[in-house]
């Protein structure tokens, strides 16, 4: 009896890289910090890319690349600032990392931003995938990268089991993403395509494993027809584009549940700034506490708050958003503080509406502003 075998695949390395090098050379999006070779610049969109989307990341970085020009000036700008600046993006560590490392890089490198990876690796807040990203990009060195698009791109094409998120799998996927940049040549250096810029041929084979898993080597649709790797790629062969990446299912979330308190004076509100070692520390918000669900007693939440319980808790709205495995279930309710009554929360103070859109807030709370208005 005759054995099926499946359909394989040969794969040439320089050929994969060649092709996906040409096609991201004319298919390759306009996106801002594209048109310069910057480190600094390269760095900033990198740190603001990660768990965020291109389109809300691009007037992010337009705005943050005028205020904050250079590294120097990153070094020296007021915690107040970085925090407006970054106010809606989320995951503010990143944020108090680029100000971190900004400093080690004017105190300990005479303001130059390093080239070598190991020097970019040292810095705060950069792991390997960024440390790649801009040594790669930057300065066209042959440095592995490794996102969820480049993932994809490299579980379809080399037909790589197992799911990416376990050890043995990872540490060949960056095995793969290795061999393809080492095995292609740096080429013409600081190549113009247009308004946009590429420093070689490394940089642009990086940026085009990453373009391609973005824009056609959709999760749930690759469009192969157009994929410069149709021919290459083992998993479009054997006809199972959809069994890569083999992700194992997320573990489900769970709910938590908070009172906010929109608590106004003579037409003042009432906001407080979030404490060192807290999430969001140094952000500004409206007061509020973790309860046990959504029965919980606003005026319990209040109390344990303010000290005192008020005659009348109004109902304003509810908020929801998740982060990571968790989702956040918040109700919100308005109170008004008697004049005379006095006000022992600390770090809390009374202020405008115009005051408050002057502060930083963090995503949630920014929410609730905007219902507020
Ligand atoms: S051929 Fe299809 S599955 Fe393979 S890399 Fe291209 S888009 Fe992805």
């Amino acid at each position: 009896m005759k054995q099926a075998r499946s359909k394989t695949v040969d794969i040439d390395h320089a050929r994969v890289s060649s092709d996906l090098i040409d096609w991201f050379l004319q298919n390759a999006r306009d996106l801002p910090w594209r048109r310069t070779l910057d480190p600094y610049a390269i760095w900033v969109s990198e740190i603001m890319l990660q768990q965020t989307q291109v389109k809300t990341v691009i007037p992010y970085w337009e705005h943050w690349m005028k205020q904050l020009p250079t590294v120097a000036r990153l070094a020296a700008a007021k915690e107040e600032t970085l925090l407006k600046l970054w106010e809606g993006l989320g995951y503010y560590s990143r944020v108090r990392n680029l100000q971190k490392a900004a400093r080690e890089i004017v105190n300990d490198g005479g303001g130059t931003f390093p080239e070598q990876p190991e020097a970019i690796r040292a810095l705060p807040g950069v792991g390997r995938y960024t440390s790649g990203a801009i040594a790669s990009i930057a300065f066209n060195q042959p440095e592995p990268i490794l996102d969820g698009n480049v993932i994809r791109v490299l579980s379809r094409v080399f037909a790589v089991a197992g799911d990416p998120k376990e050890k043995q799998v990872n540490e060949r996927l960056w095995a793969l993403a290795k061999e393809l940049v080492v095995r292609t040549k740096a080429g013409v250096a600081n190549v113009k395509v247009g308004a946009l810029v590429f420093a070689g041929q490394r940089a642009a084979l990086n940026q085009g494993m990453m373009e391609l898993g973005a824009t056609v080597c959709l999760p749930t649709k690759p469009e192969c027809e157009r994929c410069p790797l149709r021919g290459h790629c083992r998993a479009r062969v054997a006809g199972k584009t959809g069994l890569y990446p083999q992700s194992a299912k997320r573990a489900k979330s769970s709910a938590r549940w908070f009172q906010a308190f929109v608590v106004t004076k003579a037409g003042k509100f009432l906001i407080r700034r979030r404490d060192e070692g807290l999430v969001n520390s140094g952000f500004w918000e409206f007061p509020g506490a973790e309860v046990a669900d959504a029965n919980a007693d606003p005026s319990k939440a209040f109390r344990e708050l303010f000290g005192w319980t008020p005659d009348q808790i109004e109902a304003f709205g509810q908020l929801r958003h998740s982060i990571t495995r968790y989702r956040f279930h918040q109700s919100v309710h308005r109170v008004e503080w008697p004049v005379r009554r006095r006000m022992r929360l600390p770090e809390s103070e009374w202020v405008t509406l115009e005051e408050i859109r002057r502060r930083p807030f963090y995503s949630p709370q920014l929410r609730l502003l905007k219902e507020l208005e």
